[in-house]
């Protein structure tokens, strides 16, 4: 990658989105089609136009159907290879150096869109998803709460990537407004469980990768070959109630408290354009058991945010955390999700869990970032929050800087609505 190169659509300085991005989305176009894009600066690339207009014959692997679609996973699953060719034709078409669509104003209208005259879909037709429990961080501050600092990481923690199958059907797209969940709950003081709307609405700072290629049952990825199976990532706010959580977990685990809607970024980064950003993964002690020991740079320098913003007020920024402070790292992840013979699809959806730091700053929780309720925090209009009110809204934002250059997700953002 070239930390210099520059396009000729302009980029500002605080973008997310430079010529060495290049993320793939969905959107749907001012005339209702719905097609495969790009983004560099604030332009949307119709990837399907530049099909059409013959800029992909290059790449043989490419068909009619490819990008006129309603998901990336047609794209996704002609393999690394095909995606990386398609990265490198769209990097050197806009590149500052060649004019040949900058100088074609008939192939540059039909190809370019402002970023506000498009709808950001859901990328990817999500088949499976896995959440995770990575943080170490995290699983100590939860487990500090529910059991005390000597019993705070249950005994398996440190041994393998501990996580749970959720719900595919509910992951939405940045956006997406959702109704505060009702359920069955047990508060302390109460005998019997009572129903009703949650009271301890919370949103869990989370980042996804996507997997890129299937395997059939029976086989497992090799923790140095798990990467191949990454498509890329994007920002997951995994909304959670803490209270139907806490009566209804034990003993299978996450369930109705988890499930009625998770928020994901539109635009899925590529591990290509995180590379930069590779980093040494935490030291894991006592060793892991061989499937799971990686070498090299698996971790990520992502600086993630948390931001709430009340209904007609400012934001006001209550997280800042960092990709890399995950204790497992995703090949260990995706290497443990398949050592048991457990086959994956192009599209399934793997979570990391809550991203939380060691400061009370980089918190990846309200549960956490109010030590569940009993320090809350004070909003700059004066108001404060304990957990999420109706008519919050929830933004995450995710971004890579080094050198000068800035690589980024864009946001999740996700207003609470009141229980329907
Ligand atoms: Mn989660």
């Amino acid at each position: 990658m070239n930390i210099n190169q520059k396009s000729w659509l302009t980029v500002d300085a605080k973008s997310d989105f430079p010529i060495q991005n290049i993320p793939f989305g969905i959107v749907r176009l001012p005339n209702k089609e719905v097609v495969a894009a790009t983004r560099i600066g604030d332009k949307v690339i119709n990837m399907a136009a530049l099909y059409e207009l013959g800029y992909f014959q290059s790449i043989n692997e490419i068909a009619e159907n490819v990008f006129n679609s309603s998901s990336l996973n047609n794209f996704i699953e002609l393999g690394k290879p095909v995606w990386q060719s398609v990265r490198k034709v769209l990097i050197e078409l806009f590149d500052e150096k060649n004019d040949a669509l900058e100088k074609n104003s008939s192939h540059r209208s039909k190809v370019l869109l402002g970023i506000s005259e498009v709808e950001t879909l859901l990328p990817v037709e999500v088949g499976d998803y896995t959440d995770f429990y990575s943080s170490i961080e995290h699983a100590t501050n939860v487990g500090i709460m529910f059991r005390g600092k000597e019993n705070a990481l249950m005994p398996n923690w440190k041994h393998l990537p501990v996580g749970y199958h959720g719900r595919s059907s509910s992951i939405v797209v940045s956006g997406t407004n959702i109704h505060r969940p009702k359920g069955q709950m047990k508060p302390p003081e109460q005998e019997v469980p009572v129903f009703g709307a949650s009271k301890l609405m919370d949103f869990e700072l989370e980042m996804a990768f996507v997997c890129g290629k299937k395997t059939e049952l029976g086989e497992s990825v090799n923790i140095e070959e798990a990467e191949d199976h990454i498509f890329g990532m994007l920002i997951f706010n995994d909304l959670s109630a803490r209270d139907i959580q806490g009566w209804e977990y034990v003993p299978l685990g996450p369930f109705l408290g988890k499930n009625f809607g998770s928020v994901v970024s539109p635009w899925i980064v590529t591990l290509d354009a995180l590379d930069v950003f590779r980093t040494e993964s935490p030291e894991q002690q006592p060793e892991v058991l061989p499937y799971l020991k990686s070498s090299g740079k698996k971790s990520f320098d992502l600086n993630l945010e948390v931001l709430i913003q009340p209904e007609g007020g400012e934001e006001n920024l209550i997280c800042q955390s960092n990709h890399k402070y995950l204790y497992w790292n995703i090949s260990q992840q995706l290497a443990h999700q398949t050592v048991n013979g457990c086959n994956i699809n192009v599209g399934d959806m793997y979570a990391s869990g809550t991203i939380s730091g060691p400061t009370e700053n980089s918190f990846g929780s309200m549960l956490e970032l109010t030590w569940r309720g009993t320090k809350p925090l004070k909003l700059n209009d004066g108001s404060e929050r304990k957990f999420i009110n109706d008519m919050d809204t929830v933004i995450m934002r995710a971004y890579g800087e080094k050198d000068g250059l800035r690589i980024g997700f864009g946001e999740s953002v996700c207003k609470i609505l009141p229980a329907k």
